[in-house]
């Protein structure tokens, strides 16, 4: 589908992928906010606009400079929009680097004028939690935000018809629920959660705990709550307080260095600086804390190693941020608070900065009042009234005089072009004034991109302290998202060691334990101990959880060793050199690969490096070929992991063929998820428990996906009694092997 498309659509594609699907993409292609595809047709109707047809593909625009009053009309319809705008200058042979810029709700329509003024536009949230409802409501014009706790149903939707909120956002998980609200939308579950919403609130509001609003005993008010700042957030990309970030100054020092960067990289980096002070600050406090602190002060005692790392770690970042006082004074005395992005256009400095630049800015100023005194002049001397001195970028300044009084035009005026309603004129005077004006214009344009110029190599000047320490607040960045998600998620501190044990209590997948919303994640254990028990095969059904399980595993020996707490209530992770993974190899057709010979490849690559320090993750190997070459290759690809390589191993397969290794590998044992049969169902518990599968449930799993009865009940295994048409392709007898590794007389008829 994507090979299709110019770069330009696949970028549309992608911005459209990232919202949801019922809201608007208005995307802005020069002086137009276009829509594309079913936007268009819906857009068209919704608007009055003429649909129109670009390479097949249904297309309808709005002028960027009257978008507000049509995106009212979308609002108004019950619909949201998100405005797409460029966010980088054309640049010749470069498609123009475009972002969502804002999302408009009806909720958080203040900026567009389109509000009844006597009215306070609320963006509400309810919320359901042990039995009470909660309601928060927010003005974002006014920054009013409430929230409230109701006891029965009937209070809540009091509450709710006297607040009148514009919008209403409510759990995914309890649409139904609410299912009678009118205006409302559902959103994230995840964002409604007790614990998700306190910590962003307290995030929001800066504290440490919200006992000082008067609300810490309300779960489900303080779920509403959470829901709007998260919404506004995420959802809208608002900047909710215009939230002093430090902006990516990384990225801005990048395009400045190569000369790609304008005057609003140069802001960005001025906003970032002047927060390193109040940064610094906070790091030097968290470093004595680390020193002089809670910290582990016993030798043996061992948080203490950690403790060590933790101080070099804060030491490190405090060292590489530069504070760099007189790069922000200088770029925020030059630079104008929003300045444009074109460089060559004028408007990036303000005025004071340049004795030059505001000569030549008064210039251009008293030249359009010379005109205005010019157009009253003429007025007067030529009695029509409705004489206009006007602009176009084509004939520069005219005069322009309607039909009725073309009469009373004097000799010297001389005619320019004749319009539907009148003439357009000029005279020597009019010319005269427009060279000084047009004259101090453009040279102060070009005034404005030397001293532009100027700044950025001043400021690049300094690019190596500007870069360490960008690196430094990316660091910072990235451990304190770690820190953030273990005290969100309750993750626990890993022990790492250099024994060959992994020992996990209740690990979880650390994505989908957060994405799971109507079936809890399931924990699950894990005991290698590198020895005795180094290879684990893990069978049973599809979807019962086994890829799940080993991926888990895998995740949590990464995350450990890259220094983050983990989804477990405890870990001991033996160090491990190397993880090696086969998992779902999607057919990479344009190299000309198979699915099976991309498996086979990872394989290789596996047991040509692995090491005994290693962890093999392997997930199904063998499946893209006939069963018994794959049941093969799977059986000695184990035996050679387990005898030669001795690398601690788990391998989900549906095979459980495999099991039989256990009873003739001392370091080899059997796993399943655990499922339970009930009328013919399958009920999946998630759970690891020692033992191999007993069968594959491979009907009643189709059963679950909707395979029609017909299909079910018929007899195939019959078919399967004939010997494998692949195995004697080779022509090689196939014998039953020493090791019991099956043959190809005996098919697998349990594999169904
Ligand atoms: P398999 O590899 O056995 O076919 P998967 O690991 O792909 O199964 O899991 C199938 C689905 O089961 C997952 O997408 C997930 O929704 C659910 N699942 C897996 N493990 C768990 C768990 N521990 N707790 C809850 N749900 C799980
Ligand atoms: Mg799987």
């Amino acid at each position: 589908m994507a090979e299709g498309l110019t770069p330009m659509m696949q970028q549309y594609q992608r911005l459209r992928k990232s919202i949801p699907p019922d809201t608007f993409l208005l995307f802005r292609l020069g002086d137009f906010y276009e829509l594309f595809f079913e936007d268009a047709k819906e857009a068209s109707s919704l608007l009055n606009v003429a649909l129109t047809r670009r390479n097949g593909v249904p297309m309808c625009g709005v002028p960027y400079h009257a978008a507000p009053a049509y995106i009212a009309k979308l609002i108004k319809a019950g619909r949201r929009v998100a405005v797409c705008d460029q966010t980088s200058e054309a640049q010749p042979g470069k498609i123009v680097s475009r972002d969502i810029t804002q999302v408009i709700t009806a909720g958080t329509v203040s900026e567009l004028n389109l509000l009844e003024a006597n009215k306070a536009n609320y963006l509400g949230a309810v919320y359901a939690s042990d039995g009470l409802f909660g309601f928060a409501y927010a003005d974002l014009t006014t920054g009013e935000f409430r929230l409230m706790q109701a006891a029965d149903h009937q209070s809540l939707l009091d509450a709710l018809v006297r607040v009148g909120p514009a919008e209403l956002l409510v759990s995914e998980e309890q649409r139904e629920q609410f299912a009678a609200l009118e205006n409302a939308t559902s959103y994230d579950s995840y964002a409604f959660l007790p614990d998700q919403s306190s910590f962003v609130l307290c995030e929001h509001f800066k504290t440490k705990s919200l006992d000082g609003f008067g609300c810490a005993d309300m779960p489900a008010a303080i779920g509403a709550a959470g829901s709007i700042v998260h919404y506004l957030k995420h959802q809208l990309r608002r900047k909710v307080n215009q939230l002093k970030i430090i902006r990516d100054c990384e990225r801005a020092a990048g395009r400045l260095s190569q000369a790609s960067g304008n005057a609003r990289d140069l802001v960005s980096l001025r906003v970032s600086l002047e927060q390193l002070p109040k940064l610094r600050a906070e790091i030097r406090k968290l470093k004595e804390r680390v020193e002089y602190g809670t910290g582990a002060k016993e030798a043996g005692d061992p948080t203490a190693a950690t403790n060590g790392a933790h101080r070099k770690m804060i030491d490190r970042i405090h060292e590489g941020i530069h504070e760099m006082p007189e790069v922000a004074a200088k770029l925020a005395g030059a630079l104008a608070d929003e300045p444009p992005l074109a460089l060559k256009e004028g408007g990036i400095f303000r005025d004071g900065h340049n004795a030059d630049l505001d000569e030549l800015r008064s210039a251009a100023r008293e030249g359009k009042n010379w005109i205005g005194e010019l157009q009253e002049r003429e007025i007067a001397a030529t009695g029509i009234k409705s004489l206009k001195v006007r602009f176009n970028s084509v004939f520069g300044y005219f005069i322009e005089i309607t039909k009725s009084n073309l009469a009373e035009v004097p000799q010297h005026y001389t005619r320019k072009q004749t319009t539907v309603g009148g003439e357009r004129f000029i005279t020597p005077e009019l010319k005269d004034i427009e060279g000084k004006i047009l004259g101090a214009e453009e040279r102060s344009r070009n005034l404005e991109y030397q001293l532009f110029q100027q700044l950025r190599d001043e400021t690049l000047r300094e690019i190596q302290f500007i870069q360490e320490t960008a690196s430094a607040i990316a660091n910072l960045d990235a451990i304190t998202s770690l820190a953030e998600t273990a005290r969100l998620f309750h993750y626990c501190r890993p022990q790492l060691d250099e024994s060959l044990r992994l020992s996990i209590r209740d690990g979880r997948h650390p994505v989908l334990d957060q994405r799971l919303i109507e079936e809890k994640f399931v924990p699950n254990d894990t005991e290698l101990d590198g020895e005795k028990e180094r290879l684990a095969i893990i069978t049973g059904p599809n979807m019962a959880g086994k890829s799940t399980y080993i991926r888990q595993v895998a995740l949590i020996v990464l995350m450990a060793q890259m220094g983050s707490f983990v989804p477990a209530t405890s870990a001991q992770i033996g160090l491990v050199d190397r993880i090696f993974t086969r998992v779902g190899a999607n057919d990479d057709l344009s190299r000309g690969q198979s699915t099976f010979m991309i498996e086979m490849n990872e394989t290789a690559n596996i047991v040509n490096n692995a090491t005994a320090r290693s962890l093999v993750i392997l997930d199904e190997i063998g499946r893209g070929t006939s069963t018994f070459d794959g049941l093969s290759i799977a059986w000695s690809v184990a035996e050679f992991l387990h005898d030669t390589i001795k690398a601690r191993t788990l391998f989900a397969t549906h095979y459980h063929e495999l099991t039989k290794l256990a009873e003739q590998r001392k370091g080899i044992c059997n796993l399943n998820v655990a499922v339970r049969e009930w009328n013919d169902q399958i009920i999946f518990l998630r759970k690891i428990v020692s033992g191999g599968a007993d069968k594959s449930y491979g009907i009643q799993v189709a059963r679950l996906a909707g395979l029609p009865k017909e299909l079910l009940d018929r007899e195939i295994l019959a078919h399967m009694e004939q010997p494998d048409t692949s195995a004697s392709q080779t022509g090689k007898p196939r014998k039953k092997t020493k090791s019991g590794m099956p043959t190809a007389e005996k098919p697998q008829l349990d594999l169904l």
